[in-house]
């Protein structure tokens, strides 16, 4: 288990770093990393963590689920906009293990998609070994 604490209402976090050691820590040589969130209005995508491309990920977000845009859902809580989102993204990444290692292409990382924060959020982390 591992939890994010996030700081606004929509935020990307780079976890690889926390996933690596997770990965490191567990001493398995080969075999498939799953992270999976236990939420319903965040998401989980492997993708470069460059600041201008995460800028348009989160105006993309905006532009397929605007805020406040007659959901029904919104009768409710009000955050229909970051369901949708979440359920577009999807709410887990799996990442092969080679040599005791996340096997992540040079620009790959692994971000966490927070979209109805600031809260604090739990990630299940499984490892399954060759
Ligand atoms: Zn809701």
């Amino acid at each position: 288990m591992m939890e994010i604490v996030t700081s606004r209402q929509i935020e990307i976090v780079d976890i690889t770093d926390g996933i690596e050691r997770y990965v490191n820590d567990c001493g398995r040589e080969k075999g498939i990393c799953l992270v999976y969130s236990l939420h319903t209005t965040t998401a989980l995508i492997i993708n470069e963590a460059d600041e201008a491309l995460l800028n348009d990920i989160l105006k993309l977000m905006e532009k397929i689920a605007p805020q406040a845009a007659g959901y029904q859902h919104d009768r409710g809580d009000g955050n229909a906009h970051a369901h949708l989102r979440a359920a577009l993204l999807g709410n887990s990444v799996i990442i092969p293990i080679e040599k005791g290692g996340l096997a992540l292409g040079t620009w790959q990382r692994i971000l966490f998609i927070e979209m109805d924060g600031p809260r604090k959020r739990r990630l299940s982390i499984r490892i399954i070994g060759d």
